[in-house]
């Protein structure tokens, strides 16, 4: 029997054991062996730490991201070769388009996020702050690699998807990761690591695979090391408590149990949009991978009233899922992970239906269409009610994994509120209501106990991504049973993998550091006009001072009559008595004119265009009479790869200063232009 082989220190490399069988879910045919026996760990995060974490840390951003948009065009085009395998794990087709092309599409998300980083290997996060009086002391926040490596200890339902949403985060931040996919399942992550290698498009020791157990992992994991876990709520225990992860302060996220609730709003009565969505939603969370999914709709919290029609109105819905071999296009739903996982859910089940009663689906009868229903991993699809939901608390502790759920009625939105907050802790949540006043007070009050919450209505309807789906921008993750961690959310994500760091020093210092020019740090004053010079010779703190200008009261009165603006402090002398101009007072948009045609170079160079205008301040007020001078200071260099291949060209920001006669600042802004490059510096 073929056993499916780990990548690790650089090799592909077979356990030495006798190896784990995995089963096929449809047919329990043996599809392959796990077998992890004599693999050295400590070597192998070793190995992670240094050659991977080497040359991930020295690349930027911007590097790191168009590596994650390579891959995933590259595994993109090999997807039909993962869908093939993925059936034998019980998923159809749109299961697997979830985990597949889901993962892939991190990948991508991920990628994107590297235009809001700056053009380096490390982040300056936030604002600057100010810590002196005299403007000489400051400081400001970076966060860069940690000189670790991110352990995943993943879940069997995810193969693909679970392994690239981390992934994506660690390696955009610069951190190397070692990927330990549940026994079940892994013969999938392992195709997929198998491409991903012979790519070359991750440096060497990016990434290494452990296809089955590693009981001691942990063992020798270190401070700088991030360790993820996904699974169940007793192992996440276990591991959150090893010796290890507590001396060494090793960060843990976990993601555990969830009893994710959806609450059908009390107008949203049989005959409304909203009913059906509702419907429609629970459905498809109970019978999508089989609701092997973290973020499945566990719980079904709807008004007293109308706990009938949403039972039959489910059970409709329920007859029309067609179980059986996944291959076949009449099928939606397949088969669970394995048999094992089959007798767990139906332990869970027993234990509900202890104080619950199945109003839907049978145990121990089901139906399967193309496959053999005693070979295969089968279950239907069980709905549960639970009338007395504040007395019978199992229903808010027991975590059926796979396609079950459980009716239960609430009085009011209190109520409502009460038992979704009863989960202690949960991913995601959502409402079905058309009443926005319902949806705030839901989301207001559940909002404490849950990660992420949709709220359903005819408006979003056919654009929605629904209520299981996590996203690579949003935040996936929720407190107490849940895990308490979180992961993904788009910057957060990465940061996890960051160190932040308080920088303290003078402006001109933090210049140097950041990248970004502090201001009230010195200048470099220009050799020529900042605007002659190409993309690669613009540096943070280059500066021009210029000329000086004075306003006259005809400019004001010009400008008025040229913008239409007639506000009555540039035009009205007699009305200026309690207000908090002295004299006729020049428009805010008049200076920044002025100020740009102070700086601004006339003649054609390397600056290709006006990009915008950011965090403009006027200071105080400038009168007739007053004069004013400029100073432009190159602040930051963004780049712009893909976005500029035709006419390369990267942003600059400059910081513009407009100064008064007596050298004191009255106005600010930071101004963004597209400057030429000599060459094309990114290659794809
Ligand atoms: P487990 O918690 O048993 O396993 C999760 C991961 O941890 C697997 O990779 C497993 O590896 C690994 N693992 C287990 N024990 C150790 C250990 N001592 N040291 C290191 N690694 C370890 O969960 P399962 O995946 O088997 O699923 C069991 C139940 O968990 C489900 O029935 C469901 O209730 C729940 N679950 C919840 C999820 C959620 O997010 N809400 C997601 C998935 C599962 P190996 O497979 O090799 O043992």
């Amino acid at each position: 029997m073929k056993k499916i082989q780990n990548y690790v220190t650089g090799q592909w490399i077979e356990g030495k054991g006798e190896g784990t069988p995995m089963y096929d879910a449809i047919t329990g045919e043996v599809v392959a062996l796990s077998d992890t026996q004599g693999l050295d760990f400590a070597e192998i995060l070793h190995y992670g730490r240094t050659k991977g974490g080497e040359v991930l840390r020295k690349m930027t951003f911007q590097e790191r991201g168009n590596m994650l948009k390579s891959l995933a065009l590259y595994l993109t085009k090999r997807k039909e070769g993962f869908y093939e395998l993925s059936y034998r794990t019980g998923a159809t087709r749109v299961d697997s388009w979830i985990d597949i092309e889901g993962g892939f599409g991190n990948l991508f998300a991920n990628a994107s996020l590297r235009k809001l980083f700056p053009n380096q290997s490390y982040h300056v996060e936030g604002e600057p702050i100010d810590l002196s009086r005299g403007g000489r002391f400051m400081a400001h926040h970076i966060m860069v690699p940690k000189r670790g490596v991110a352990v995943h200890i993943n879940a069997f339902n995810f193969p693909v998807w679970g392994m690239l949403e981390k992934c994506a985060s660690n390696w955009m931040a610069g951190v190397p990761a070692v990927v330990k996919p549940a026994t079940n399942g892994s013969f999938l992550t392992e195709a997929v690591v198998r491409e991903i290698i012979a790519s070359r498009i991750l440096p060497e020791g990016a990434l290494q695979l452990i296809t089955g157990s590693a009981r001691t992992i942990l063992d020798t994991v270190e401070s700088q090391d991030v360790v993820t876990f996904t699974g169940s709520a007793a192992t996440g225990r276990l591991l959150k408590s090893h010796k290890r992860i507590i001396e060494e302060s090793v960060p843990f996220n976990m993601e555990a149990d969830s009893l994710n609730a959806s609450v059908l709003g009390e107008d949203a009565v049989p005959g409304t949009p909203e009913f059906d969505l509702f419907i429609k939603e629970v459905r498809n969370e109970m019978t999508v991978k089989c609701g092997q999914k973290c973020t499945a709709i566990r719980r079904i919290i709807v008004p007293q009233d109308l706990v009938e029609d949403v039972q039959i109105a489910l059970g409709k819905a329920l007859d029309k899922v067609t179980i059986g071999d996944p291959r076949l296009k009449e099928v939606r739903m397949g088969a669970l992970v394995s048999k094992d996982q089959v007798t767990e859910v139906r332990n869970r089940v027993q234990e509900l239906a202890k104080t619950a009663s199945i109003v839907y689906g049978d145990l121990d009868k089901i139906e399967t269409i193309g496959a053999d229903a005693k070979k295969g991993a089968f279950l239907s699809p069980i709905l549960l009610r639970e009338d007395h939901p504040f007395k019978n608390l199992s229903v808010h502790e027991t975590e059926a994994f796979g396609p079950v759920s459980t009716i239960m009625p609430y009085k009011d939105i209190e109520e409502a509120v009460t038992l979704a907050q009863m989960g202690k802790g949960s991913l995601v949540s959502s409402i079905a209501t058309y009443d926005d006043k319902i949806a705030k007070e839901y989301v207001i009050n559940a909002a404490s106990h849950h990660g992420r919450i949709l709220v359903i209505n005819r408006e979003m309807a056919k654009e929605s991504t629904g209520h299981g789906s996590p996203l690579p921008n949003l935040v996936h993750g929720g407190p107490g049973r849940a895990g308490g961690g979180e992961e993904m959310g788009g910057l957060r994500g990465i940061k996890h993998y960051l160190q932040r760091t308080a920088i303290q020093g003078s402006p001109t210092t933090l210049t140097e550091i950041t990248g970004i020019y502090q201001a009230k740090a010195k200048y470099i004053e220009a050799d020529q006009h900042p605007f002659k010079y190409h993309w690669e010779d613009i540096q943070p703190g280059m500066s021009l001072k210029t000329h000086k200008r004075t306003l006259t009261d005809t400019d004001i009165i010009n400008f008025s009559n040229l913008t239409w603006d007639h506000f009555y402090a540039h035009t009205d002398i007699t009305s200026l008595d309690g207000s908090i101009f002295e004299k006729r007072t020049a428009h805010g948009y008049f200076i920044i004119a002025a100020a740009a045609g102070l700086f601004v170079y006339p003649n054609k160079g390397p600056v290709a265009a006006n990009y915008g205008l950011e965090d403009c301040r006027f200071l105080r007020p400038l009168y007739h009479n007053d004069t004013i001078y400029v100073r432009l200071t190159c602040k930051q260099k963004v780049d712009r790869d893909v976005a500029s291949a035709e006419h390369p060209s990267g942003i600059v920001k400059w910081f513009v200063e407009v100064f008064d006669a007596e050298d004191e600042l009255v106005a600010v802004a930071t101004i963004l232009t597209m400057v030429q490059k000599k060459q094309e510096v990114f290659v794809e």
